[in-house]
């Protein structure tokens, strides 16, 4: 098959054009449609399969929320137990809050106390709030290729206008023009552009939010330069330092990729893994800074009628319990399939002479198709674009699942095995040799 549309089966082709009359695009969040329109019927454990019987080995893994496996029992039955019990009570707290703020707390060094909300855009966009509140500041810099959720405060991404090319910028039409404008982008890995910024704005930036790894461009591992230098820096200029750990917490570690880096920022944002999938995200950070969010007497609002809900706390408990309990057993294991992945790839390519960089941090990895070495957003700028697409259509149609976008990472979860992951790079590799014999890759 040409790189022409993707072969999607007649009962997805139907499901879809239902959903394009009721739902704009057909699909309820963006970059769903991306490569083709396909509509799932099933998932469990590292598998997903489609309308028309077909099924995937799943690496997209819901952008990283699936952790443990589609409907683990592990989580789903505390949960269903927790259905028939309780559900939204609108007034007050549950048990069920205070276990799992207990769990988040125990488990980021940096967390004294938190809040749950059901996103990752809620919790970046009360981070930020918080900080320029405290502060009393203006202006937040976020980095180059970060991904902070929708909202308007990181909606900005690029420092100069040709890389606009690769993302929109700003995210979306509709974003006001004043907090554009109060949002300041520099690069990552690069503590001496945000120095910069810090001079030509002093005594303005309220904030500096970061990804712990940007995994929304692959995986830039920062280096202990950079993220030891925004503490200091961050410190020095009396801002506050937002680690975004929505993709790398609780994957990464209990604790967090900041754990790795030995890092303790000051605000810290999570979800996706936390819940396996449920939706539930959260803000935590040292106590006097989140005692602003107090309902008996802080002055920064948080409200949300579905904050705290039985059914995400039950399955956040259950997960995070999990990776308490049996973390010395979960983690080794992930972090072993995802370097057995990203060696697996890297061969492969170096093999067949093609211009790849296998590169991620434990269970996350993804393929760039370019040279390395690659330290920050503007050496991607090289990455080869089609190739992916290529590859990215070509697997799919072979039935292993990817995310759909050049610069993207993918994830192994707790279903995976070494079968799996050995049968992808079979696939792969039969993938990559195809493609460089057409003269699709450099
Ligand atoms: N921060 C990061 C690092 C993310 O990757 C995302 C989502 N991809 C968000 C925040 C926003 O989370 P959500 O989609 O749950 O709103």
């Amino acid at each position: 098959m040409g790189e022409g549309a993707t072969d999607v089966g007649s009962a997805s082709r139907a499901i879809f054009d239902a959903a394009c009359a009721v739902i704009p695009g057909g699909v309820n969040s963006a970059t769903r449609a991306v490569g083709a329109p396909w509509a799932f019927t099933r998932a469990e454990g590292a598998r997903m399969w489609d309308a028309d019987g077909r099924e995937y080995l799943d690496y997209h893994a819901a952008f990283g929320a699936i952790l443990l496996g589609h409907c683990d029992p592990r989580v789903d039955e505390p949960v269903r137990e927790t259905i028939g019990r309780i559900d939204l009570t609108g007034y007050g707290v549950t048990e069920l809050e205070v276990e799992y703020g207990r769990l988040v707390c125990e488990s980021i060094a940096s967390v004294d106390t938190s809040l749950a909300t059901n996103t990752g855009t809620e919790a970046t966009l009360q981070a930020v709030r918080l900080a320029r509140a405290i502060t009393g500041r203006r202006y937040v810099v976020k980095f180059q290729g970060n991904f902070h959720g929708w909202h308007d405060a990181v909606a900005r991404n690029v420092i100069s206008p040709p890389e606009r090319a690769y993302k929109l910028d700003p995210l979306s039409a509709g974003i006001l023009p004043d907090a554009f404008a109060a949002t300041l982008i520099a690069e990552y890995n690069d503590v001496g552009s945000v120095q910069a910024l810090f001079d030509e704005y002093p005594e303005q930036i309220a904030a500096v939010i970061f990804e712990a790894i940007p995994h929304n461009v692959g995986a830039l591992l920062p280096t202990r330069e950079f993220s030891d230098g925004l503490r200091e820096l961050t410190r020095r200029e009396g801002a506050l330092l937002i680690c975004d750990e929505v993709i790398t917490g609780f994957r990464h570690g209990l604790g967090g990729y900041q754990a790795v880096l030995e890092l303790e920022p000051d605000l810290t944002t999570f979800g996706k893994g936390i819940a396996n999938g449920y939706p539930v995200a959260g803000i935590g950070g040292r106590r006097e800074l989140m005692e602003r969010f107090s309902s008996a007497g802080g002055d920064v609002v948080v409200a949300g009628t579905f904050n705290g809900h039985a059914v995400g706390m039950a399955a956040a408990v259950a997960t995070m319990t999990h990776l308490r309990d049996h973390g010395d057993d979960f983690y080794p294991r992930v972090h072993a399939l995802g370097a057995r992945m990203r060696e697996g790839l890297q061969r492969i390519a170096d093999e067949l002479g093609i211009a790849a960089t296998a590169a991620g941090f434990g269970s996350v990895f993804c393929l760039y198709f370019m040279d390395g070495p690659i330290r920050g957003y503007r050496d991607l700028m090289r990455n080869d674009d089609a190739a992916y697409v290529a590859f990215h259509r070509r697997m799919t149609e072979r039935g292993i699942l990817m995310l759909p976008l050049s610069l993207k990472r993918n994830h192994v979860s707790d279903a995976h095995t070494e079968e799996d992951v050995d049968r992808t790079l079979e696939v792969a590799e039969e993938v990559l040799r195809e493609l460089a014999e057409e003269g699709v890759l450099a």
